[in-house]
């Protein structure tokens, strides 16, 4: 029977429409957007859920450390967004937060200002700008809602800023490690420090200028097993369900559990050790005996060199001379200050003796004088007091009890400018503004002449 033959033709190709999952589950946070590739600036995506959050302030997850600022108050809402994919990178592994916006369908920015690991989902918290409301937010994001995400120039900028710090942190460490045998929190300062750190650097450079290749292996996540704590990471977090298992490895240098970005190659991230190291003397701690070292890689490094040239630069201007020979001016002027200073204070000691016995002369009990002077004026008007104290005990054998007043003011006096009043060789003060002497000066006399000796 021919006709049991007749079939329907070849099956057409299933359109990409046919399988819908609603709402689309978020891909775990090991294999997102970021992750997979670290270069990727935007992407569009759907939501998953929404809601405002229950905190004004992003929530702190305990690994922040505690020289964190305070966030200041915030009053505008924050709602809590979860994606299917994202290019925004939640803090982790030890590289802080993206930031970046999302795009709604009807084209409305919103402002990314964190994303944070909650289990094995990435959260990004959205603050909502004076215009925004959150009614409107919980719709935009509802399941399912096409979304925009992008990190923008600031973004990108930062995120570029963390992946070379970060990849450069496997290098180093893992150069400390194979090479110098050394863990990243161990470094005993035995042998000679200088020397290690222009090796450790020369060796860092070494690989980056040959741009070893980057790459990210992912595998099932074993529990049992993946509990590591080792490397500059510190291992996967007791709380991160879902997940895979990500090793970052640096081709022929090093291998190691991390869930951050990194870029693809070490090409460009000339890597700069500090000359400069901190030894963790907190005894007793896992620390201790230990040293910090620090560096800048990347777009860090050339931030640096400008920011440090302009100082140079700066600073050769005022000195008036090249660069190279700024230390060596700077060197100079500190020793022409020293000896300047020195010089004055011999010349008002000396100056001090005169002074006393030109006002030991013209007072009679109490009564007040006045010298214009500058540099270390209360020095000078203790010394004229002490001196002048001398020639009391000399004249009268001590006997014969005084009240000295001195005050100085400068010569071109100003609102601003201060003038030094002693009391006797122990009390002392300052005013602000110009001394006038039919004003303050009468004041400083008519409470004298009340001052019964
Ligand atoms: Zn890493």
């Amino acid at each position: 029977m021919a006709a049991a033959t007749a079939t329907l033709g070849a099956p057409a190709r299933t359109p990409s429409s046919y399988h819908r999952i609603r709402p689309p589950a978020p891909i775990p946070v090991g294999l997102l957007a970021c992750q997979r590739d670290p270069l990727a600036r935007d992407l569009a995506t759907t939501a998953v859920s929404c809601r405002v959050s229950q905190s004004p302030t992003v929530p702190s997850n305990g690994r922040e450390g505690k020289k964190k600022k305070a966030a200041p108050a915030l009053t505008a809402p924050l709602i809590e967004v979860i994606l299917h994919d994202t290019v925004i990178f939640p803090e982790g592994g030890g590289q802080p937060s993206d930031v970046g916006t999302l795009t709604s369908a009807d084209g409305e920015l919103w402002d990314v200002v964190e994303a944070k690991r909650h289990g094995g989902h990435a959260v990004h918290y959205v603050r909502l700008r004076p215009e925004q409301d959150v009614d409107n937010g919980l719709k935009v994001f509802a399941p399912g809602a096409l979304v925009g995400v992008a990190l923008g120039e600031a973004g990108y900028k930062r995120r570029l800023d963390h992946m070379c710090m970060h990849t450069s942190q496997h290098l180093l460490s893992a150069v400390l490690e194979h090479q110098l045998h050394v863990d990243t929190i161990a470094w005993s300062l035995t042998g000679a420090p200088a020397q290690e750190i222009a090796y450790v650097q020369e060796e860092c450079n070494r690989l980056v200028f040959e741009g070893r290749a980057v790459h990210i292996e992912v595998e099932e996540l074993d529990t049992a097993g993946a509990k590591v704590k080792s490397g500059p990471t510190v291992g996967i977090p007791d709380d991160y369900t879902g997940g895979v298992k990500r090793t970052v490895v640096i081709d022929g240098v090093d291998r190691n559990p991390c869930c951050g970005t990194h870029a693809p190659s070490l090409h460009n991230l000339q890597l700069y050790l500090l000359p400069h190291t901190e030894a963790l003397a907190r005894g007793g701690t896992a620390f201790a005996g230990s040293v910090r070292l620090y560096f800048l890689a990347g777009p860090r490094l050339l931030a640096h060199l400008g920011a440090a040239h302009t100082t140079l630069t700066a600073a050769a201007g005022v000195m008036n001379c090249g660069a190279p020979q700024v230390p060596e001016r700077v060197q100079q002027v500190v020793d022409e200050r020293r000896r300047a200073t020195k010089r004055v204070e011999d010349l008002e000691a000396e100056l001090a003796g005169p002074v006393a016995a030109e006002l030991f002369e013209r007072v009679a009990g109490g009564e007040e004088a006045q010298d214009d002077d500058g540099g270390n004026v209360l020095g000078f008007l203790s010394a004229v007091a002490t001196s002048f104290a001398g020639k009391v005990a000399e004249a009268e054998g001590g006997a014969t009890p005084f009240l000295l007043v001195l005050s100085s003011s400068p010569a071109a006096q100003s609102a601003t400018s201060t003038t030094v009043v002693l009391v006797g060789p122990r009390w002392s003060g300052k005013f602000t503004g110009v001394w006038v002497e039919n004003r303050e000066g009468a004041t400083a006399a008519s409470i004298l002449e009340g001052v019964q000796l």
